[in-house]
């Protein structure tokens, strides 16, 4: 019960049977893709979400993913353009009913930003044309390298070219509009190239929200995104791997090891990082994963990923609420495994500014280690305490308490972070007393347990963690 499930949610699932029935199955995150459905259709996901962690007591965040610069391609006059290997077709950036002698491609630098010899990728990778000309206005000419059947509409991925559209695009700038009226928890930005990208979301959330701001999860699946990673991870709240079309956008081969490396970068800067896309794509149609599906699922969690994530799987698949059940069975039993646990990570060093919490956090994650504690209960006023004792990955259960219902829903994304909402304002020693009953009374906690509290004194101040205390109940 330790990594977190993300589902998509799209016509599958959207209803309030359904999504109560996923909540309960073990969902911690619900997903609005806004490459589809409307503001409305997004709305009333927003609404059923908020009914259910009334009713259920619970803290389902929402995390809201913005499409970024995706290239599509436009319409065709039949169903698709069927080209032989070898063949030649012209892509333009005016609008035309595209056939086989021409489609529109709905990225208006396009031509200048390509040039001779440059991949184009159609349809996640599975149409491989490349650049013969262009005339740097609004035609490029391309040769198909392999037989291809191209249809109206399908994504485009141009791993060589450097793209000159803004991370944001209008319509971004719209949905954000939107997404910065509601409680939404994480916003995710698609295509990031560099830090700025997150810089410029950053200065867009500030300036549209006082309070309960969204964290900003980077999605890596651009190339330039890999050689900038330290920067975005640094500049993020969070990080996607987004295998779907970074495994278009580099040699496929690579996202494995990419995957492990960006987690341990994760865990080491304290930032959750969620692993994306066909984990269980084979439950969009079958009641059962396949074997190698039940097995990423569990490298995943062995590598520590914070969240899986589903897509399709519960946004159109036939079986979203199975799907959760057999996830969390495959989570369950991994977690059996200790050697998952206790990845201490050294905390920042003395010039940082949290440096005094870090200190805390790590040496109540070794304490926990050393004397077999059941739980770590902290309080925490901005999510960081928990984020950064989820870092190191302890067994012992961690509870985070917190007076912010917003800040409780953002950190249920967090590996192993189980939230829980108290207001009171009381001295350090009676307050902890209070939190200990509570979890008893909740059931996750027992009389004779060992426990660590992490508390930042005075109590519910915005002050560091700074007091750690190990007991039993
Ligand atoms: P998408 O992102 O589903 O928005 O494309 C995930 C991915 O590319 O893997
Ligand atoms: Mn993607």
């Amino acid at each position: 019960m330790k990594t977190k499930i993300v589902a998509t949610i799209g016509p599958a699932c959207s209803d309030y049977s359904t999504l109560a029935k996923m909540a309960t199955e073990g969902m911690d995150v619900c997903r609005l893709n806004f490459s589809h459905g409307t503001h409305e259709d997004h709305q009333k996901t927003i609404d059923i979400v908020e009914q259910i962690n009334k009713l259920q007591n619970n803290h389902i965040a929402i995390l809201a993913d913005l499409q970024g610069p995706k290239i599509r391609l436009g319409a065709l006059e039949n169903d698709f353009v069927a080209l032989e290997a070898g063949d030649q077709i012209r892509l333009v950036t005016y609008e035309v009913v595209g056939n086989n002698s021409r489609i529109s491609i709905r990225y208006d630098a396009f031509a200048s930003d390509v040039k001779t010899g440059d991949l184009v990728l159609i349809d996640d990778g599975k149409i491989a044309l490349r650049v013969i000309e262009t005339n740097g206005i609004d035609e490029v000419l391309l040769k198909a390298e392999t037989p291809a059947k191209i249809e109206a509409r399908k994504g485009v991925n141009l791993p060589d070219t450097s793209i000159s559209l803004p991370s944001l695009t209008e319509k971004d700038l719209k949905d954000l509009d939107f997404l910065l009226q509601q409680d939404i928890q994480w916003i995710a930005l698609s295509f990031v190239r560099s830090a700025k990208d997150i810089h410029l979301l950053r200065e867009k959330i500030e300036a549209g929200r006082v309070a309960n701001k969204p964290g900003i999860i980077a999605k890596i699946e651009k190339p330039q995104a890999l050689s900038n990673i330290e920067a975005i991870v640094d500049a993020s709240d969070g990080i996607m791997i987004a295998r779907g079309d970074l495994g278009v956008e580099i040699p496929m081969e690579q996202v494995p090891m990419i995957q492990k490396r960006i987690i341990q970068l994760c865990q080491k800067k304290g930032k959750p990082v969620i692993v994306a896309t066909q984990m269980m794509e084979a439950m969009i149609s079958s009641i059962r994963p396949t074997r190698a599906e039940v097995s990423d699922v569990a490298n995943s969690v062995l590598d520590g990923a914070d969240a899986l994530m589903l897509s399709g799987e519960t946004s159109v698949g036939k079986y979203p609420v199975d799907t959760i059940r057999i996830m969390q069975q495959i989570i369950n039993q991994i977690e059996d495994y200790e050697a998952i646990y206790y990845r201490h990570e050294k905390p920042n060093d003395a010039s940082h500014p949290r440096f005094i919490s870090d200190s805390v956090l790590f040496a109540a994650s070794n304490m926990a280690q050393s004397t077999n504690a059941s739980a770590i209960i902290v309080s925490t006023h901005t999510g960081y305490s928990a984020t950064r004792l989820a870092s190191h990955r302890p067994k012992a259960k961690l509870f985070a308490f917190s007076g912010n219902k917003f800040v409780l829903r953002q950190m249920n994304l967090l590996w192993g972070i189980y939230g829980f909402f108290d207001s009171s304002l009381d001295q350090a020693d009676k307050l902890m007393n209070h939190l200990n009953d509570l979890l008893i009374e909740a059931g996750q906690l027992q009389k004779g347990d060992r426990v660590i509290h992490v508390l930042s004194t005075p109590a519910w101040s915005k002050g560091n963690s700074n007091t750690l205390r190990l007991g039993e109940l």
